[in-house]
């Protein structure tokens, strides 16, 4: 099943699910029931998660490209609610950033609270995957030493346009991004240091995820720079396609 979240033709956000004939329906995220069909203006972020933990190096590949030791632990930062924005919408190149980084990414979107869950017990907690965009300004990653101005700017995690709640192995899928339709990144999820269940596991014995958070489960090789006036486009496996343009304003 594929879960969004619309804004309704009447200004109403609700979630929603896409059925395999391409109608989109309502839906209770809660019950999993899904309602009757629904006039759209425009696709959401499929979720609004009260925090985004996204993990640092976490893919063979691109450790070896940049020469990097394999983290024996993951590598943990968080992405605030504010820098949220879905299918579409623009990625705002701030000012005084002189590097703008895609990273592609697949996101795990957290279905309950949960705390202290056993990699066995992870698959309870998870709603389902989606593509993620962690955006980055690069020089100021270098400059500050800690990540929190670099990845946390709004507009810096693209998320959606779906959740994809059947993926039944996420340790096996094609991730590429384009930048103007030209790949640039291209590799498989069976490439992780640390997979999804072991990642959700050492997430929640730090904190409680909530319903609806998402983590971010590091990028391939092949992060490079965009520009205001490119497109770029995550592309996962069986999860879909993530646009976004980006601008100056
Ligand atoms: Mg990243």
């Amino acid at each position: 099943m594929k879960i969004g979240r619309v804004l309704t033709k009447n200004g109403k956000i609700v979630f929603c699910a896409q059925k395999d004939d391409g109608r989109i329906c309502e839906f209770d995220p809660e019950k999993k029931a899904v309602g009757t069909e629904i006039d759209i203006e425009r696709l959401l972020a499929p979720v609004m998660p009260t925090k985004i933990v996204a993990v640092g190096l976490n893919y063979r590949d691109h450790a070896k490209e940049f020469n990097l030791k394999i983290p024996e632990e993951p590598l943990l930062f968080l992405k605030p609610q504010t820098s949220v924005i879905g299918p579409n919408e623009d990625i705002v190149y701030p000012k005084g950033v002189a590097q703008l980084d895609y990273e592609a990414e697949l996101g795990i979107v957290i279905s309950k609270k949960c705390r202290s869950v056993s990699p066995e017990k992870v698959s309870d907690y998870i709603l389902g995957y989606t593509c993620f965009n962690d955006v980055t300004a690069r020089d100021l990653q270098a400059k500050d030493g800690q990540w929190t101005r670099a990845k946390s700017f709004d507009t810096f995690a693209p998320i959606g346009p779906w959740i994809v709640t059947d993926i039944e192995n996420p340790g096996s899928l094609k991730i590429t991004s384009s930048l103007n339709g030209q790949i640039k990144q291209s590799s498989n999820t069976s490439n992780m240091i640390f997979d999804v269940f072991t990642i959700v596991s050492f997430v929640s014995q730090i904190m409680t995820l909530e319903a609806h958070d998402v983590i971010a489960t590091g990028t391939p090789p092949g992060v490079g720079p965009m520009q205001p006036g490119d497109t770029i486009t995550i592309s996962i496996e069986k999860i879909g396609e993530l646009t976004n343009k980006v601008v100056r304003r």
